[in-house]
This record gives structure tokens, sequence and C-alpha cells, in this order.
């Protein structure tokens, strides 16, 4: 019997190794196991299938051991690794690194120790120093990764050593997956006095006086917790909770932990059982989404996709809540997909109350032992669950899947670009789906020009919501032409006239604004102004960006940081100045053009914590902050109810991008940040900066005018060939040396146009065209819509292995990026 067996490697290839027949009882496809490859190393793979063919041409290995009694992965899983390292060309190794959650995969997975089974005075006599010493370390440290070992016997290949002493029963080599839940904490707050002491309680009143707001949090608490009834015993009350109640900001509270007023304290909460007492039924539909509810399973009947095509704020969610229902009512699971965590963060609230624990969270800001307990509890159970995740959740062990939806499925942020896969989560969960004869649900606003082409031309369902829910407005979209303003001299700092009056109203109105900046750090520019130098990254061809807070230089793409210089380095005057507006400094502007609001940020410097993405939208949410500003984050899907404007400080970097989906892209992100805006009673309006005011995509925005925008773009790509008239595959060749990286990909360009002709485009470098110390070449293959991928692709395998040898090539790393978005 032979298995063959995924290794964590970039190779295009599963490996065959044979089954020793005193395992041939336990293995099973999906179970991880420990296998040499090469002559020094070992690897923890995972089995894909089992045969009985026996390789010709090479000598087998044995499996050296079987790290699980039962499978890890579900065979469905793998089935969907293979479509993805097939379709996305790349290895199923980088799959199945992807798809595991760290506690889970191998390298960290596999530990080493003594058998204890095993009477080591057998041994005596026979070890070598180093087996001695490898002994000896772990008797007295009980259970080692291999890591661990090499670092500290300071031997290299430790496993070719290990591999004798495995096979002799000295030790034992097992899996360390985390069984531990890592508990949630939950934020609790108590008062200050013994129950019963009516004077303490007295005192305290008096202290809470003089002010309204700490009164009434004084108040809350006590009805919150029974105070007074002392006949039964004290409810314990959550910090959240007394928010809620009565309306006072963290600050309040903080103030009257300091008066000696209320105490604070964490409780450890089950993470799977949050406490929600009652479960809603979804709420009644209007008419009109009753209808497109009753289309979309009209359009299931006959097809495997249906796209929900519903204005901002028409209330996409509600319609998904009720599909939801139905299918957990049946039995099944649901994957709920969505582009961002910050999105997650607003939707678990929502779903939780209908849902509650039956409601399952997976994204990359989770803890590994969380995502560990999230892949084991699908992985032990058919439970019909609701899992709401981001992009990686595709990859979770469902069994039973009976509808995914995916919201905002025009996000450009469905597609991982680096590191592969470089998977489209949209695509790939509708071929999960259709794997589980399973429903796909697609929504958005401004759906992707590719997505609305398929549902125009009857491949997809499409259902059409054209009205906001309870006849909310779309918001007033106004456009500020910025050098006009300059020209007369209105402007204040970065605030046109038009916007700093909005936001002003706003204020006085007690309402809330959203200001939208493309960029993050403080100011994207830094030059001396007596002569002319710049900082630049070492290892990357862009500017290095300033943080404030740090005080330092940054590259945006591979993380080098550098101080501020004090003097120029290049001429040694004190003139480096910073140009340009990245959110620091917009928000520290906003500041002080508005001194009484409170302002916040959300952007990728801000949310790097776990939970801070929920705690800036908390804040948000419940008034405690007037102003937020932030990046394209601000701009999916996040519902918030006191906005009434939002300002896009500059379109114009949108607006000029180099791609030919740069229009769609800058449609879209304007369209969504416009639809934060009035999404109830009052009226929203929004003020788009720039200095290009007569761009025909502003005008298509201020008329809320999807299908006009969508049928000039669809023309323009038909015209030029453009997806989805054609696909796209990428071709990226990098090369530390730059001419090695030009060649070979001269090379590479001159072998394709071989076989495709004037498919092919370029080699040209990048935008950036250096990342990370290494030197990017890109060529374009445009292959016609109605061709063979298959094909394409097994020619594309070929073309490399023929060049392979080459040493322009051989010294490059090659990836494809199969439908760029
Ligand atoms: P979308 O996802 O289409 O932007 P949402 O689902 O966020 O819209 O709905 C916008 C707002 O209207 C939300 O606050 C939502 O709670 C409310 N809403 C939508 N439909 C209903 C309904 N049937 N009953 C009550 N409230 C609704
Ligand atoms: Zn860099
Ligand atoms: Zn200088």
């Amino acid at each position: 019997m032979f298995a063959e067996v995924i290794l964590p490697l970039p190779l295009y290839s599963t490996f065959t190794y044979s089954i020793p027949a005193d395992m041939r009882g336990d293995v099973g496809v999906g179970t991880r196991v420990l296998v040499q490859f090469g002559t020094r190393k070992f690897y923890t793979g995972i089995i894909s299938s089992i045969h009985d063919s026996a390789p010709v041409g090479y000598e087998v290995k044995e499996i050296s051991a079987l790290l699980d009694s039962s499978p890890i992965v579900r065979y469905p899983q793998l089935r969907l690794w293979e479509w993805i390292a097939s379709y996305y060309l790349c290895s199923p190794g980088e799959v199945y690194k992807a798809a595991l959650p760290t506690g889970l995969k191998p390298e960290s997975s596999t530990v080493v120790s003594l058998n204890p089974d095993f009477d080591l005075t057998e041994l005596e006599g026979s070890l070598s120093e180093t087996d001695a010493s490898i002994i000896q370390l772990l008797d007295s440290e009980k259970k080692l990764s291999v890591g661990d070992i090499e670092k500290t016997i300071k031997s290299p290949n430790i496993l070719t050593r290990l591999k004798p002493l495995l096979d002799r029963g000295v030790v034992e080599i097992s899996e360390k997956i985390v069984e531990r839940y890592a508990p949630k904490v939950e934020k609790m707050i108590a008062l200050d006095a013994k129950r019963g002491d009516h004077d303490a309680l007295h005192a305290m009143m008096d202290i809470v006086a003089r002010s309204k707001r700490r009164e009434r949090a004084l108040i809350a608490y006590l009805d919150l917790s029974g105070w007074m009834q002392e006949q039964s015993p004290l409810r314990e009350v959550t910090r959240q909770a007394l928010i809620e109640r009565s309306g006072a900001t963290p600050a309040i509270l903080k103030a009257m932990e300091e008066k000696g007023i209320f105490r604070f304290y964490k409780k450890v909460v089950n993470r799977f059982h949050s406490e929600v007492a009652d479960l809603l039924p979804p709420a009644s539909l209007s008419p009109a989404q009753e209808k497109a509810k009753a289309e979309i399973l009209n359009a299931f009947r006959d097809r495997q996709v249906a796209l929900l095509h519903g204005v901002t704020g028409s209330g996409k969610t509600e319609i998904y809540t009720h599909l939801i229902h139905t299918t957990l009512e049946a039995g099944r699971q649901v994957l709920f997909l969505v582009p961002e965590i910050s999105l997650t963060t607003q939707l678990t609230d929502r779903l939780r109350k209908f849902f509650g624990e039956r409601l399952l969270v997976y994204h990359s800001k989770f803890t590994d032992n969380e995502r560990v307990d999230i892949w084991k509890r699908l992985l032990h159970s058919n439970d019909p669950l609701l899992i709401l995740g981001a992009r990686s959740s595709v990859f979770l062990p469902f069994a039973n899947l009976g509808l995914v939806i995916v919201d905002e499925e025009h996000e450009a942020s469905f597609k991982q670009y680096d590191p592969a896969p470089r998977y489209n989560a949209r695509d790939t969960a509708i071929m999960l789906a259709s794997m589980h004869g399973a429903k796909t649900l697609l929504g958005s606003a401004t759906p992707a020009v590719d997505t609305y082409y398929k549902a125009s031309e009857g491949k997809y369902g499409l259902i059409t919501l054209s009205e906001r829910f309870e006849g909310a407005e779309l918001p007033e979209v106004e456009t500020v032409d910025m050098r006009d303003q300059k020209k007369r001299k209105l402007n204040k700092g970065i605030f046109s006239a038009p916007l700093h009056l909005a936001v002003d109203t706003a204020l006085k109105e007690k309402k809330q604004a959203l200001l939208f900046q493309n960029r993050r750090g403080f100011a994207p520019f830094v030059v001396c102004d007596s002569c002319g130098w710049s900082p630049r990254c070492v290892n990357c061809d862009v500017s290095l960006v300033y943080h404030k807070y740090s005080d330092q230089l940054r590259c945006h793409y591979c993380g080098y940081a550098i101080p501020r210089p004090a003097v120029c380095p290049a001429c040694g005057s004190n003139s480096v100045e910073v140009y340009g507006y990245g959110t620091e400094r917009i928000a520290e502007e906003t500041h002080l053009a508005f001194p009484e609001a409170r302002v916040s940020r959300m952007d990728l410097d801000t949310t790097r914590n776990k939970n801070s993405y929920q705690e800036i939208i908390e804040e948000f949410a419940s008034h405690d902050t007037d102003i937020l500003v932030g990046t394209q984050m601000l701009s999916k899907g996040l519902d918030f109810g006191d906005v009434t404007v939002v300002g896009v400080l500059g379109a114009d970097s949108l607006l000029n991008f180099p791609d030919f989906r740069s229009n769609e892209r800058a449609f879209n992100m304007l369209e969504q940040v416009a639809g934060r805006a009035g999404r109830r009673a009052e009226k929203g309006r929004v003020v788009i900066q720039t200095s290009d005011p007569d761009n025909a995509v502003l005008a298509f925005v201020k008329a809320h005018d999807y299908q006009g925008f969508y049928r000039r773009e669809i023309q323009s790509r038909r015209r030029l060939l453009y997806p989805p008239f054609s696909r796209i595959i990428n071709i990226y060749l990098k090369n530390k040396d730059p001419h090695m990286a030009e060649e070979g990909a001269r090379l590479m360009a001159d072998a394709l146009r071989n076989v495709f002709g004037a498919r092919v485009l370029g080699p040209e470098k990048p935008f950036v065209s250096r990342i990370a110390t290494w030197y990017l070449q890109s060529i374009m293959l445009k292959i016609e819509a109605t061709a063979s991928m298959t094909k394409v692709k097994h020619i594309l395998r070929t073309l490399y292995e023929s060049l392979a040898r080459d040493r322009r090539i051989k010294s490059s790393i090659i990836y494809y990026d199969v439908d760029p978005s």
C-alpha cells in the first residue's frame, strides 16, 4: 500500500511513500504523517490518497510515523485544495500551509519525547555522544520540538539522528495540538461597597450627585445588579451592559472607578456559549425584501449562484439572515464570507441575536488556539452551524454545507496576493459550495463587473433591490474642485469650505462624520527642501512614509524603518520636511479643525491588536467618538445610524491608477463609502474632494448610477479585450540581481510568445519594481475567455520545466497570479 503525501513545499506534486504493515489499519486520507524527504530532512505531511500502484524508477521510502489517530481534514477539503493548486497554479503544499491553522501545522506540531516504556539501560555504551545528549535533554525536558533540540544540541540535521532512535522505539514523535480552550474574558463592573452598607451607598450617591451622567451610571448599576433586592443574590454586571443601559462613556466609568465607586474585574466566559437568553426570530421583511428573497430562492432552483444587487442600506443583511435561518433549520451549515475583519465585528453582534451559539467566527486576528478550537468543533460535528469569517474560512472542515453567502463580493481583498496560494476567496467559495451541492449567494451594492456580466448573461441569477430600507434616501454626493478652492483660498487646511461646513453642521446636530483617506501613516513624502534628498527603502523601490507617533520613516512593503533624521543626511541642513497626508495626519488636522469633537482613527496601524477593531467600532457606534478617520476599511459594509456626513479627502489617487480595473475600483470604493452616510431617517451628505471634478466615474457616483457605470465599463472591456472577455494570468519573476531578473523575464516571455503569440504582453517592471530586496519583472498573458484554461496551464508548466535548467530561470523565483484583482 502506498500513500500520496502533501508536503509543505513549493513543488508541484504530491510524494509517494509506502505504508508499513503495522500502520495499515490506522492510516487514512487526511491524517498527518512524518516522512523523510531527501537524505537529510523530515517533514510532516498529510495523506491525500491511498493506492497500490508502486512508483517506478526510484526506491520508495516508508512513512516514518503516523501523527493522528483520526483525520484532521475532511475528504472534500482535500479535493478543494487540489482544485486551488491547479486553478491558481501553485503547489498542493502551499495550499496546505495556508489552509491549516498554525496549531495544526506540521512545523510547529512535531514534538519529540522519550518513550516511557523503553528501558534506557538497554542503550548503555551503544550511543554516540550526540545521541546521548539528545536523550539526556529529552529526559529533563520531557517534550521538545525538533527545532528546540537542534538549537540546544547545536547540531544540524537532528532529524536524521532521530530516525534510528525512532525506529528503535527510544523516542516517540507526537502531535502537539492545543487542546485547551483559550478562555474568552469579559470586562465586568462591581460596586466597591458591601451590600447592605447603606451609609456607604449614600456617600456614593452624594459623590455622583453633581454629575447627571455619573448618577445615571450608578443607578443603572443598582438596577442591573438587583442591589437593593437584598433577599435575592446579586447579579453580575458586564461593562457593556452598563454602558448600554446608562449611556455612560468609558471615560465616565473610569472616573467613577477613580472615585472609588466602581471596581473593574475580568471574568472568563465560554466563547461557544455566549450568553444569549432568548434567540430572536429574524426581523420581518419589507415587501421589497420579501420579493427579493423569493426571487433568490427561485433562482436557486436552476442556478448554482445568484447575485443580489441591492443598493447600500437596502437590507441585504436582513435577507441573508432569513436564508441562513431556513438553511440551519433544514440541518445544514452556512458559510458567511466577508472581506474585512471589521465587518465580522459588526455582523457578529447582529447575527448573535438570531443564531446564538450556532454562530462561529473565524479570521486571522484570532489566536491560534481559538482557530484550532473552531476547526476541531467543525471537524467533530455535523451540526448546523453558521460560520462568519474572512477569506481563510473557505478552508474550514465543513461537513454539510447548504449555503454560502459572499457579502461585498466585489471586494478586491477577497483575492490573496501574497504569498501563494493567490486565490480568490469568492470564486473558491463558489467551488466549495458546488462540491457540497450547496448554493452561493453573492451580494453587493456595486457588483464586480465580471460578476454582473455573468448575471446579465444568465449564468448567475440576478436579483435587484433598488431602494433603501423604509425608503431612506441615498445620500447626496457633491464633488469639490480643490484647484478652485485653492485659487480662491477657501481651504481650511485639508478641508475644503463645503466639507468643513458639512462636518461642522453634523457636529452641531449631534451627528457623526466619516472621513476617508486611502493612505496610512502621517505623511507619504519626506523631502529635504535644500537639496531634494528623499528617503527610500533599502529593500524596496519605494519612498518611506513618515509615522509621527513613532517618529519613524517606514516602508509599507517590507516594514523597514529608520528614525527620522534630525538633519538631512545628504547636505546636513535642517530643512527635511514632510508633505502629503496619511490618515494619521488627517486625524490630527481634524482634531485641530474641530477641537470639540472626539476623533478616532481606523487603519492598519490602529488595528494591529485583535480587539482594536471592535473597540474602535463600538466607540463610534455608541457615539463615544464623533468623527472616524480611516482608510478603505471604512468603505466596507459598516452600518452606523448617526453618520450624516462622509468626506473623501483626496479622490485623485483612486482615479489615476494605471490598471484596467482602476475605474471599477474607484467607483466601488466611492459608492461604498458614500453608502455609509444617511442610513436611517436623515438624508446623508457626501463630499468628495478632487482636482478632477469632471472625471466620468465621479458623475456615476453622484447619480448612484451603477448600471450606467457598468454599461460604460463593459464596453471598454469588450473593446480592449479585458476580463470578462479574456482571462489574465500574470507571471512574475523575481531575482536578487536586476540583470538576471530582466534577462530571465525576457527568456520566459520569448518562449511564451512562441506559443501564445500576441497574447503575451511584457516583460515589464511592475509599478513597484523591487520589494524586500527582490527585483521584479512581470509578464501578462491575456487569453480569450473561450479558451481552455486547463490547456493553457498545462503549457505553462511544461514551458517552465523546459526552461528550468537555464541559470537565469534557475536563480529566479517564478510565480503566477491567476485572475489578478
Ligand atoms: P445593506 O447590507 O443592504 O447595506 P443592512 O442590512 O445593513 O443593509 O440594512 C440597513 C439598515 O436597515 C440596518 O440597520 C438594518 O437593521 C435595517 N433594516 C433592514 N431591513 C430591515 C427589516 N426588515 N426590519 C428591520 N430593520 C431592517
Ligand atoms: Zn521596503
Ligand atoms: Zn539636504
